[in-house]
């Protein structure tokens, strides 16, 4: 690698599987990784202490939305992200290029940025790859992310074409622009469900040299089978001793079928979103709606055999009082579910890798209360 202080290795695969480890200035994540989601400098509803607990090994944050509040300057105050938001293990930042193009409906596509109004004051500004290096070398975090043109796989193939070769022009100015060299820059590979653009992005990114990957614009559109066969083929296409990165995916499923396909870590708001609506995740993929009158006078844990506080501790009658009263605990709850859900999902995919039955595990898994209710 050629950032300071990071090191990648594959320990062991298993198909296309892989148990890796990435080591880094704050600590090591060991992979397959679920990566929670604090997109203000904080996992909605659940506390530093509690993400170790869980046994959450690295967080995100969001360039975007920290840049407008509270501001870079106040960040770097704290000494960046890590002592603003009181997490001492691995940060990533993304680049602001997704909510950039998902929130805005006034952006402006320009050759060296993307012009668009802030969602907080409606001023105007325009994001840049240099612009976008400059906030997350402030923002401090450990893994920080090229800026691209998240392109949905459902655009017309010219547009896909002219974002593929965008991303390209941009990733190249954003290693150029990088300057921290305590920081692991990602790579981001484009071309929606196209396979000739997703060869091409590769190719070209790849090209331009990055110690990691991620492989953006899925899940924003592109029916399920497409999505997999694209994974598949970034298998093939990159370089087998990179960590790869899976922006976006965060069901139980989606999960392993992503890590069946050689991907090392993923991230999703879903579980913490779908905590904050009521919903509890099962390990199998199924749900629960604690709204559902049905869980009234229902005395068992919310998921048996899971390990986490909420279940150790509560019952689902409880958890439907405090849900639908609206109390608080209620989403710190079921947000403490929902991330263990998939922390040891990954944990145990890990284990299953290493021990050369990986299939056999996601079957198990994919086989159990896929149902819900
Ligand atoms: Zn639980």
């Amino acid at each position: 690698m050629t950032a300071e202080g990071f090191a990648f290795e594959v320990e062991a695969r298993d198909g296309a599987a892989r148990a890796g480890r990435l080591t880094t200035p704050h600590g090591v994540v060991e992979t397959p990784c679920f990566m929670p989601v604090g997109t203000k400098a904080t996992v909605k509803a659940v506390e530093p202490r509690e993400l170790r607990e869980l046994g959450a090994q690295i967080v995100l944050g969001n360039t975007y939305h920290l840049y407008f509040r509270p501001g870079t300057e106040i960040v770097g105050a704290h000494g960046g992200l890590h002592g603003f938001m009181q997490w001492d293990g691995p940060i990533l930042t993304d680049s602001g290029g997704f909510q950039v193009f998902s929130l805005e409906g006034t952006r402006v596509m320009r050759e060296d940025g993307v012009e668009f109004s802030s969602v907080y004051d409606g001023s105007r500004h325009v994001f840049t790859p240099q612009l976008a290096m400059r906030i997350q070398e402030e923002l401090g975090a450990d893994v920080i992310m090229a800026f691209d043109q998240c392109a949905p796989g459902t655009l017309p193939r010219a547009e896909l074409e002219a974002a593929v070769e965008r991303t390209t022009r941009w990733a190249a100015a954003c290693k150029e622009a990088h300057g921290r060299r305590d920081q692991l820059l990602v790579g981001i590979v484009q071309g929606g469900a196209d396979e000739a653009l997703r060869r091409r992005s590769a190719a070209e990114i790849t090209g331009v040299g990055f110690d990691a990957y991620a492989i953006g614009g899925l899940s924003v559109g592109e029916r399920g089978e497409e999505m997999l066969s694209t994974v598949e083929l970034m298998d093939e296409l990159l370089p087998r001793d990179r960590l790869r990165y899976f922006m976006g995916i965060g069901d139980p499923v989606g999960i392993l079928d992503v890590i069946a396909r050689g991907v090392d870590v993923f991230d999703c708001v879903f579980p913490t979103r779908m905590a904050r609506t009521g919903t509890a995740l099962l390990r199998g993929g199924g749900r629960l709606n604690l709204r559902n009158a049905r869980f009234a006078a229902d005395l068992a844990a919310l998921e048996d055999g899971c390990d986490c506080y909420t279940c150790r501790t509560f019952t689902r009658s409880y958890l439907r009082h405090l849900v639908t009263q609206k109390e608080m605990l209620g989403a710190q709850l079921l947000s403490l579910h929902n991330l263990r859900v998939l922390l040891r999902l990954t944990s145990d995919a890990r284990r299953a890798i290493s021990a050369g039955r990986f299939a056999e595990f996601a079957n198990d898994v994919a086989g159990r209360d896929s149902a819900g209710g």
